[in-house]
């Protein structure tokens, strides 16, 4: 089998390097911009043309929105758009284009219903105040010292609501009046972006953990299929949805388990885990997610809600398990595991407190 990894490092330029690395990321963004006002003038000619009584062949040519047309463009014009393009490597260039296809793509399939999830709007100019900075390399050997600096913030929140607090105080940038932002709402505004950054990589680091952990304790895996483009549109548990990076926390286990000789059963999304009752299989009809005891009115089965839903899943993945051959969790014979399935669910949003993994990790025997 063959697995494809991933490594994330830190660098610490040195400023030289730096600079360079700046100029990379601003060669990536003046590719991208150039390439999207040029399918922009040729969009609005033809439109124009088409209003003039033009059609056919008397139309300015459309171009291809292809990385690979958009890069042979790029090279034929990069000497008048960017005649200093030679201090930046290739790849650089390369990453703007490549985003700029991937943007455009987004949105054409996006309006032709072709892509789940919320619209797709038209890619939009990169600014260089806005856009973050970054850069791809995607050939050639890349090579790096890393200085590590684990440090643990764990007062993350009271940082984050004073440094918003010290950005309101100072005079940021109006589009209304075209008032500038002055030089400390600039250094305010920094320092708070960093503290939301550094937040992220937290939480990503504590995802990539439980995920890995769960990825290698346990043969197989049950997970529930939610509907997160649908619940980030409800305003009550789209917070917290957001805030357990479902989708992420699925593609991690997903991978990982592969990884493991492991296997992820999805429980689709109409599969009532919640709603059925693990210990006769009666369905309620409704089941508000304030009620947090399942209480069985057929046969009087009372136990917490979430650990009724992940018997059900259980049950799923042993079904799902027995139906595909005794031998299909892929683990080799030498491996030591429990007989029957052990689940590991990630339950739905708002179910748990803040600061909580969200992870019920139950062991099921064979006896059902
Ligand atoms: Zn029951």
């Amino acid at each position: 089998m063959r697995v494809v990894q991933a490594y994330r490092f830190a660098l610490d330029p040195t400023p030289t390097q730096e600079r360079a690395l700046r100029s990379h990321a601003g060669a990536a963004r003046v590719a991208f911009n150039w390439g999207l006002a040029r399918v922009k003038a040729v969009t609005a000619q033809r439109a124009a043309e088409v209003t003039y009584g033009l059609t056919g062949d008397e139309l300015t040519p459309s171009i291809s929105w292809s990385l690979y047309s958009l890069r042979k463009d790029w090279n034929a014009a990069k000497g008048t758009v960017a005649p200093c393009w030679a201090e930046c490597s290739k790849e650089a260039f390369n990453t703007g284009l490549d985003r700029l296809a991937q943007a455009l793509k987004d949105w054409d399939d996006s309006r032709k219903g072709k892509r789940k999830g919320k619209a797709v709007g038209f890619p939009r100019f990169r600014s260089k105040r806005k856009s973050g900075l970054s850069v791809r390399f995607t050939t050639g050997a890349l090579r790096c010292e890393e200085i590590p600096n684990p440090r643990y913030l764990s007062c993350a929140l009271r940082k984050l609501k004073r440094l918003s607090r010290t950005v309101s105080r100072r005079h940021g940038p109006d589009r209304r009046t075209g008032r500038r932002p002055s030089n400390r709402w600039r250094r305010a505004s920094a320092a708070l972006g960093k503290a939301h950054g550094r937040v992220a990589d937290q939480r990503k680091d504590s995802l990539h953990k439980l995920t890995s952990r769960l990825a290698s304790e346990y043969a197989t895996i049950v997970v529930e299929d939610l509907n997160v483009a649908g619940m980030l549109r409800n305003r009550r548990v789209a917070r917290h949805v957001a805030d357990a990076s479902f989708g992420e926390f699925r593609r991690q286990l997903g991978y990982k388990a592969a990884w493991h000789g492991g296997r992820v059963i999805v429980a689709d999304r109409w599969f009532a885990s919640s709603k059925t009752c693990s210990g006769c299989g009666a369905v309620k009809a409704k089941l508000p997610l304030s009620e947090r005891t399942y209480a069985c009115a057929a046969c009087g089965l009372v136990l917490d809600r979430d650990v009724n839903a992940a018997r059900n899943l259980a049950a799923l993945g042993r079904r799902e398990l027995a139906g595909s051959g005794p031998d299909s969790n892929g683990r080799g014979a030498g491996r030591q595991t429990s007989p029957g399935v052990q689940v590991a669910v990630k339950r739905q949003p708002g179910a748990r407190k803040r600061g909580q993994t969200g992870t019920v990790p139950t062991q099921e025997g064979t006896a059902a």
